[in-house]
């Protein structure tokens, strides 16, 4: 019996439901791979389950592909039927990192409801800011297929648009932490480990 009290309270420790924000180039994948290698959520990338669709051209893949290769949203009710299948998978009751997704505001609307329905609520919304000549750079090293200078142009755009308005709508509900996008991995990762560490009560961190 006080065995089982003591694992839930440890399950209940763990479980973080997070939501991380920023604009393409800010380095968004390399964080969230530290944070999934430390605290253990489900990584729950739109971008890489899009690019898999469209890798194994099913019908949402290849619908998706026509918004992607040219910088543009995939229109939301099928970036909402996806995740809305993926939350509901088991690795999922563990916690997860929600990774470029929500990127507008009806999507986060669709995500509140059914955060709601299921009494999920979000604990945190990380945002990672850094500046736009900086996000230009960097794009242009990477080489990705939709990196290319009119493309990286438009996402950049678009998250200005379309994506920083759920910055103040998750600040007025008193989610949303900004993270300082430049230096160095490791330092942008201990400003992140102070922010979940914060968010579940107690600092394990030992940064500055
Ligand atoms: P980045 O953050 O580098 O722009 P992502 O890998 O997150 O890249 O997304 C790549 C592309 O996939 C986006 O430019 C967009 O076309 C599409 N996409 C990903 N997530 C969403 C979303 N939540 N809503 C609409 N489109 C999305």
């Amino acid at each position: 019996m006080i065995q089982s009290v003591a694992l839930n309270f440890n399950q209940d420790i763990a479980i973080m439901r997070i939501v991380f924000i920023g604009p393409p180039g800010a380095g968004k994948g390399t964080q969230a791979e530290k944070i999934i290698a430390k605290y253990k959520p489900a990584h729950l990338s739109t971008g890489d389950m899009l690019r898999a669709a469209r890798d194994a051209k099913t019908t949402i893949g290849l619908e998706a592909e026509k918004y992607m290769s040219s910088g543009q949203l995939v229109p939301d009710e099928v970036v909402i039927g996806v995740i809305a299948d993926r939350l509901k998978q088991d690795d999922c009751k563990a916690g997860y990192l929600l990774d470029g997704f929500p990127r507008t505001i009806a999507q986060a609307e669709a995500l509140d409801k059914m955060l709601a329905e299921a009494g999920t609520p979000l604990d945190v919304v990380l945002e990672l800011k850094v500046p736009d000549e900086e996000l230009f750079t960097r794009l242009s090293k990477r080489g990705r297929a939709d990196d290319n200078p009119e493309t990286i142009k438009e996402r950049i755009a678009v998250y200005n648009n379309q994506t920083s308005p759920l910055l103040d709508y998750y600040g007025k509900k008193g989610l949303l932490k900004t993270i300082e996008g430049l230096g160095t991995v490791d330092e942008i990762f201990c400003r992140i480990e102070k922010v979940l560490d914060a968010s579940k009560g107690g600092c394990g961190c030992r940064c500055q």
